[in-house]
């Protein structure tokens, strides 16, 4: 019944009709009922303190005065008559002003009748005026005032021209409470209510919108939050289990010859506490017989490598092959070369396969692994080709899991009868709860810790007519034999305009810095990927000393001795990319620096980047900075960001209670799994209506 009646077109409600439905469709996406009773209050006004107009110069924003009114005065040419009237109290007076509706408001101020006033002074000629004050009798419910809290509502002009301002959507939002009143039942399950003690939905959704007092619309929006979080939860988690419960995985049963006798022999340093409990989770998924699907997240540097490779070698040693993919071609080729160099010793047998590997060396990359000569198989897209056949393709890692789409994830399940064990390894931290939300499917570990020894990298940031400055400091380092890198925003729009950014900048470079003394690397994304390839080897093997490049280079690249990062336009970069690229640097025994150029006129927003890259390394903090200048839709991409379409929840700030719906959603879930039992009949209503739409994409990774 109530669901029905929440689902009741818009303009059936009483002071809506035709017209204004149109307006309130178009302006803010409210077509039912339900639409207009979620759409919650972004702010409130404190109605429930009184002014003195002595006190006014105290006051922030509006305030409430109860006063008279005297010296009511018209002036100005017919159409710009403006109305100006005194009001006062025992402490004062200010002076009230009306550009226009003059003929309208004057006969309300009447003499000698005591108002509550409500509106914004500001200090004009030394005096307090106020502009459109509100005006209401004083009678005895509003002096009472006990709490009260006005809603403030979104609204547009043309909502405010057809009256429907935030004080028409406020009218709007009683009719239909009182509609709504004895209708709003529960959907929460009966045992988590009793345990939780929330006040009831329908108090909630009440007090959200008419507050009695702080204290109550704290536990309002405490309620709503947590039905939120709640669906949300139930929605990924009821995924990830029906997934376990469907999809058997291959058990790797056995820890053999590969992996210890690279463990014993061949591994080149003692793991971190964090590398060694994150095999240890991976190796009891892989070992249980069930499908593992698994988000390893890791900052820069922190190893994530390492621990791709042990698990590599675990599906050999049950006779399975493994394949990583990177999302960029100078990426697989490095991983290529790192694995070749760690594998090699023992009689691995690892190929390269991306677009560029053609003719002949396809030909054999293709039959090896169909024929199972090849062991591991490292490479770009080109993995998920379909000419690309394994005989037993038994775990596939993708590093830098962002970079790929959901549909390139899913066509890696097709390679063998079973799908194959999954590894995703990501370099862009987010915080726990948002991890649990957004990839709630995918079981989580964190490499939460960084290889011993790592020298701090100095971060500093210099305004762009201090090039000079930076250019000496370039000289002395690479006299102590340092590499360089110089980093040129690349962004799709103005790729023309920052192209040529690049070439201008590396003229100057190649002007200070001239052959034979120096010599410059450039890459960018318009070289052929031979020439590519060429330029990162020359600065790979050190023949030369400065690398220009576009952002090509940011993830993954490894060329230890190079220790200075310079990013030129800096402020155009977001975040997470900014903390990619310094993760270029310190990562071999040199100290290294991050200097961050950028032009003299920054907005706050660009500010607060930077003095976030200058104050700290820690890329969890970091993150957590970027989620709160762009939001979660945003940092998560497009794609995820329905799942984020939250109306008052927000996964970051209010994550212990994301935890507290959690626990209660998969309590819910272990003894009914598909909701199908009588006492979450309202539930699986609600649940269905919310996110029936996204369950057709459960099936990622
Ligand atoms: P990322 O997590 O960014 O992919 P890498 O796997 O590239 O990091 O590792 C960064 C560097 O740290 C590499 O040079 C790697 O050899 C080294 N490394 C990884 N684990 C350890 C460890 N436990 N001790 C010392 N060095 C390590
Ligand atoms: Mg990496």
């Amino acid at each position: 019944m109530s669901k029905e009646l929440l689902k009741t077109p818009i303009e059936f409600l009483k002071g809506v009709g035709p017209q204004r439905a149109d307006l309130l469709k178009k302006e803010l996406g409210l077509f039912v009922y339900e639409d207009l009773l979620t759409t919650y209050p972004f702010r409130y006004v404190d109605k429930s303190r009184y002014y003195t107009i002595s006190e006014i110069a105290n006051a922030e924003a509006e305030v409430q005065i109860i006063g008279k009114i005297r010296n009511v005065k018209e002036a100005g040419a017919p159409r710009k008559r403006r109305l100006t009237a005194e009001f006062y109290d025992d402490t004062g007076s200010v002076e009230l002003i009306w550009f226009k509706g003059a003929r309208w408001v004057r006969p309300t101020l009447k003499p000698d009748t005591t108002f509550v006033l409500f509106g914004k002074p500001s200090l004009f000629n030394k005096k307090f005026t106020i502009a459109h004050p509100e005006l209401e009798v004083v009678t005895d419910e509003i002096q009472g005032g006990e709490g009260r809290m006005e809603p403030v509502y979104p609204s547009t002009e043309k909502l405010g021209n057809k009256g429907l301002s935030s004080k028409g959507i406020k009218k709007l939002m009683y009719t239909l409470l009182l509609q709504l009143k004895g209708t709003l039942s529960e959907y929460i399950p009966q045992h988590v209510l009793d345990q939780t003690h929330f006040i009831s939905r329908e108090q909630a959704l009440f007090q959200i919108h008419f507050p009695q007092s702080l204290e109550i619309l704290d536990r309002a929006r405490h309620r709503l939050k947590f039905d939120e979080f709640f669906l949300l939860q139930l929605s990924v988690l009821q995924k990830k289990n029906i997934h376990k419960a469907q999809y058997k995985g291959y058990p790797f049963a056995v820890v053999g010859s590969w992996f210890n006798t690279f463990y014993s022999q061949h591994l080149p340093f003692e793991l971190t506490g964090a590398q060694k409990r994150v095999i240890k989770e991976i190796r009891s998924d892989l070992g249980s017989g069930r499908h593992m699907n698994r988000l390893v997240q890791g900052d820069v540097g922190s190893g994530k490598t390492m621990v791709a490779l042990l698990c590599i070698l675990l599906a050999l040693d049950n006779g399975f092959q493994a394949g990583l993919m990177a999302p960029t071609e100078i990426l697989a080729k490095q991983h290529y070369a790192s694995l070749l160099e760690m594998g090699e010793p023992m009689g691995l047998s690892i190929a390269l396969l991306t677009g560029n590997v053609k003719g002949a060396e396809r030909k054999r990359v293709l039959k090896g692994l169909q024929e199972g000569t090849i062991h591991l198989v490292v490479g770009t897209h080109a993995l998920i080709e379909p000419t690309v056949v394994f005989k037993n393709l038994g775990l596939a890692v993708i590093d830098e899991q962002h970079r790929f789409g959901v549909a390139q994830r899913a066509a890696l399940w097709k390679k063998n009868q079973r799908p194959p064990h999954i590894l995703v390894m990501t370099a862009t931290p987010i915080p726990r709860t948002l991890a649990m939300s957004v990839y709630g499917d995918l079981d989580l570990s964190v490499i939460d810790e960084l290889p011993p020894g790592r020298k701090p990298i100095t971060t500093k940031h210099l305004f762009e007519n201090q090039r000079l400055r930076v250019f000496g400091f370039i000289k002395e380092q690479i006299q102590l034999g340092r590499q360089i890198y110089i980093v040129y925003p690349l962004i799709k729009e103005s790729e023309k305009l920052d192209y040529k950014d690049l070439m201008d900048g590396y003229e100057a470079i190649t002007r200070a810095f001239p052959l034979p003394n120096y010599q410059v690397s450039i890459v960018h994304g318009q070289m052929k990927p031979e020439d590519k390839d060429r330029e990162m080897q020359r600065f790979v093997k050190g023949q030369t000393q400065i690398m220009v490049a576009t952002t090509v280079i940011e993830v993954g690249v490894n060329v230890p001795n190079a220790s200075v990062m310079i990013i030129e336009s800096a402020e155009k970069f977001g975040l997470s990319q900014l903390h990619q690229l310094r993760g270029r640097v310190g990562r071999g025994a040199e100290k290294s620096y991050c200097l961050l150029l950028s032009g003299l006129k920054l907005s706050d927003n660009a500010k607060t980047r930077l003095q976030t890259m200058v104050s700290t390394q820690d890329g969890f903090e970091i993150a957590d900075v970027d989620l709160r200048l762009r939001g979660p839709g945003d940092v998560m991409g497009t794609q995820q960001s329905g799942v984020l379409n939250l109306k008052i929840g927000d996964l970051v700030k209010d994550h212990s209670l994301v935890s507290l719906a959690r626990e209660w959603a998969q309590h819910t879930l272990s003894e009914d799994l598909r909701l199908e039992n009588p006492e979450n009949r309202n539930l699986r209503t609600e649940f269905l209506s919310k996110y029936k739409s996204k369950l057709s994409w459960s099936r990622i990774s």
